[in-house]
């Protein structure tokens, strides 16, 4: 049993006009030092599939179905004071605006203090020395002055070392990471991502990057999910997937990479755009992009029109695309139905 096991979980939002399936059948998992990437176009149910682990997706948003597992405990239908225990305590979250997270009237100080007293018995004395250690952890420059400063006062890059050093106050087992360099400057974003590796290499703390970005999951995690439309599309070590990515939108990803492009070359960017959720195609949700879903004669792949591609097993990955599972020998292989 690995420390977070995620199965068949389905979150929808519910609007006037019916639900809106966010999540479909979203399963993975994590063990514990492990560090996973979730990866896939702003849209693609990334940071619900995040947020629904804590249960915070923001209403009308709601876990339809399936399982969350934590360390033995199921998550699901936990009570909101049990949930508060876990988070930031056991999990912690990282947002791509580190504004999101720090309150501009507090002193950086105050805020850490604050949070450690919110979930341990401890002296404000004890805890101010527990937050100096955790920002001298994140290399902080001047890290005792740093705590009476307000988050107005520290640059962008600041901002976002006082944000994982709060992700680490309490010593959680795994750490979210929504997109946690976006809002910084290029040049800034690659001294934090290692600052973050090392810091979970270090103490063993799992980590789940979200991110659009390939170049950052290669150097990062171990291992790594590709969605699309709600769905998980592709899953494996990082290193198989990116050298030899199975599923046709991933092969897509990697092809619009700069840096995978011959010099001089024109990018190739995936045609279209992801379908919205309130409308999918029929069949495998990617096919109005995939040169794949007419086969080489120019007939149409049929079941790429018609039903939603189950996984198979390719080397150490899964895949969910028929033109994969035929070339593998294996009978088509519907997905699950959840609905
Ligand atoms: Fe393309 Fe068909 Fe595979 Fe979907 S199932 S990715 S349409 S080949
Ligand atoms: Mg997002």
């Amino acid at each position: 049993m690995s420390l977070l096991d995620v199965n068949h979980l389905d979150v929808r939002f519910a609007l006037r006009n019916g639900d809106i399936q966010a999540l479909r059948d979203v399963s993975f998992s994590l063990d514990r030092g492990e560090r996973l990437g979730i990866v896939g176009e702003s849209g693609a149910g990334k940071s619900v599939a995040a947020f629904s682990l804590l249960n915070l997706i923001s209403k009308p948003g709601y876990i339809a179905g399936g399982s969350i597992r934590f360390d033995g405990q199921e998550l699901i239908g936990q009570s909101e004071r049990a949930l508060r225990h876990i988070r930031g305590h056991r999990i912690s979250m990282i947002f791509q605006d580190p504004m999101m997270t720090l309150n501009p009237v507090l002193s950086i100080g105050d805020q850490m203090v604050e949070c450690l007293k919110a979930h341990r018995r401890i002296s404000t004395h004890e805890a101010r020395g527990i937050a100096l250690h955790k920002l001298v952890q994140v290399q902080i420059p001047s890290p005792e002055a740093r705590l009476d400063q307000y988050p107005h006062e520290l640059s962008g890059g600041m901002r976002q070392r006082v944000i994982i050093a709060i992700a680490l106050l309490l010593d959680p087992d795994i750490i979210i990471a929504d997109e946690p360099t976006t809002a910084l400057d290029v040049t800034i974003q690659a001294e934090i991502m290692a600052l973050l590796l090392s810091l979970c290499e270090k103490h063993n703390v799992g980590l789940i990057l979200i991110t659009h970005d390939l170049g950052v999951v290669s150097q990062v995690t171990q291992r790594m999910l590709v969605m699309y439309a709600g769905r998980v599309i592709e899953e494996g070590p990082t290193r198989e997937i990116i050298n030899d990515p199975q599923h046709p939108y991933t092969q897509g990803l990697m092809n619009a990479l700069p840096q995978m492009a011959t010099p001089g070359s024109r990018l190739n960017q995936i045609p279209g755009s992801m379908p919205s959720l309130d409308n999918l195609p029929d069949g495998c949700a990617f096919h109005p992009r995939c040169h794949f879903a007419m086969r080489s004669d120019g007939q149409r792949r049929q079941a790429c029109y018609e039903h939603v591609p189950g996984f198979v097993t390719s080397g150490n990955c899964r895949v969910a695309c028929h033109m994969v599972s035929e070339m593998l020998g294996y009978e088509r292989i519907p997905a699950e139905e959840t609905t």
